[in-house]
């Protein structure tokens, strides 16, 4: 093509052609502008949109992981040409781009030190609160007397049950004193000290908030790291509110997720050899060994 010609087809003028639905459709989130979980004394969790918002009546958000599947595996593909049967099938064997056709918005509540770990997942968007545009609100992360949990001595990274009432107070009456700072905070940002260097002095239990988009499929490595009992208690309320926000848009691949990701269980060789075998597992690895115990007794071996 002549560079002449180019010029002319990129000046012709771009024509929308707008199609109406072939069916009616309905809102996934039944036109709220939110659905909100209350998490802990301060936090929440808000779904605030969707994507798809809008579906085929009598279908749910699980249409679009198929639609999008469909392309490539064609309308007529016999074995998985049922819906609920494609999207277990997609979940099965791991494909991941038809799962990232579905976005969730949420605004979320919760304390810095959460926020750390959450931070970790780069696969979504995110948009946090600014403490050096604004003044932190007054709300700090308190534990109920109980859940100021004994480190644990199996798990390093973890807690395990509450720790005798006289240590719990004493660490409670130490969070008081730290929250003690608000008002200092306050008194000198009036002052004129700059809100970035000021927040210095709040500690990692004060609140933040943020919007956070995620597609399906990452969201759903997010919940299986961060539903796990491994994860701090603290995250794992505000994963298990994500994912009941989430289940009824999209239950198909929610039922898929259960059966496949979140229920289900990894053996390594070395584990199958030891099944085949009936030997014990082939390595001196205490920590190996002991995952392997507890997969014995789940599966009960
Ligand atoms: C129980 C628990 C304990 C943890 N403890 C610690 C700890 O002590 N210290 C610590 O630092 N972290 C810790 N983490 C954080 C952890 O190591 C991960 O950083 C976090 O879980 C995010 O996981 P991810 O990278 O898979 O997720 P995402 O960032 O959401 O990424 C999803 C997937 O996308 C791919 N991906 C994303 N970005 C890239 C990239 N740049 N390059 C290549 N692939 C990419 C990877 O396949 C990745 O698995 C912990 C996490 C959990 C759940």
């Amino acid at each position: 093509m002549s560079d002449a010609a180019a010029t002319a087809s990129s000046a012709a003028p771009i024509v929308i052609e707008r199609s109406l639905p072939e069916t009616p459709l309905c809102d996934v989130m039944g036109g709220a502008s939110r659905w909100n979980v209350p998490i802990h004394e301060h936090g929440f969790i808000a779904l605030v949109d969707a994507m798809p918002r809008l579906v085929p009546e009598g279908l749910t958000a699980d249409s679009a992981i198929v639609q999008s599947a469909r392309v490539s595996y064609g309308q007529g593909t016999k074995m998985v040409s049922e819906d609920r049967g494609l999207v277990r099938y997609l979940m099965r064997h791991h494909h991941s781009t038809p799962f990232e056709m579905v976005e969730f918005k949420f605004h979320i509540a919760m304390p810095i030190f959460i926020a750390r770990q959450w931070i970790r997942h780069r696969t979504a968007n995110v948009n946090e609160y600014s403490a050096r545009y604004s003044i932190m609100p007054d709300r700090f992360y308190r534990p109920s007397i109980d859940n100021v949990r004994k480190q644990s001595k199996s798990n390093r990274q973890g807690g395990e049950g509450p720790i005798d009432a006289g240590t719990a107070e004493e660490f409670l009456q130490l969070l008081e004193n730290a929250e003690a700072n608000y008002q200092k905070y306050i008194e000198l940002t009036e002052k004129g000290v700059a809100r970035e260097i000021a927040r210095a002095v709040l500690p990692v239990s004060v609140y933040t908030e943020w919007y956070w988009k995620c597609d399906l499929h990452n969201i759903f490595h997010f919940l299986s790291l961060r539903m796990d009992p491994h994860a701090q208690i603290e995250i794992q309320d505000y994963a298990k509110a994500m994912y009941e926000l989430i289940k009824p848009i999209v239950p198909v691949a929610c039922e898929a997720f259960e059966d496949y990701r979140l229920n289900s269980m990894h053996l390594t060789g070395l584990e199958i050899d030891a099944i085949r075998t009936g030997k014990p597992l082939a390595t001196e690895n205490k920590r190996e060994t002991a995952e392997w115990q507890e997969k014995k007794a789940q599966l009960g071996l």
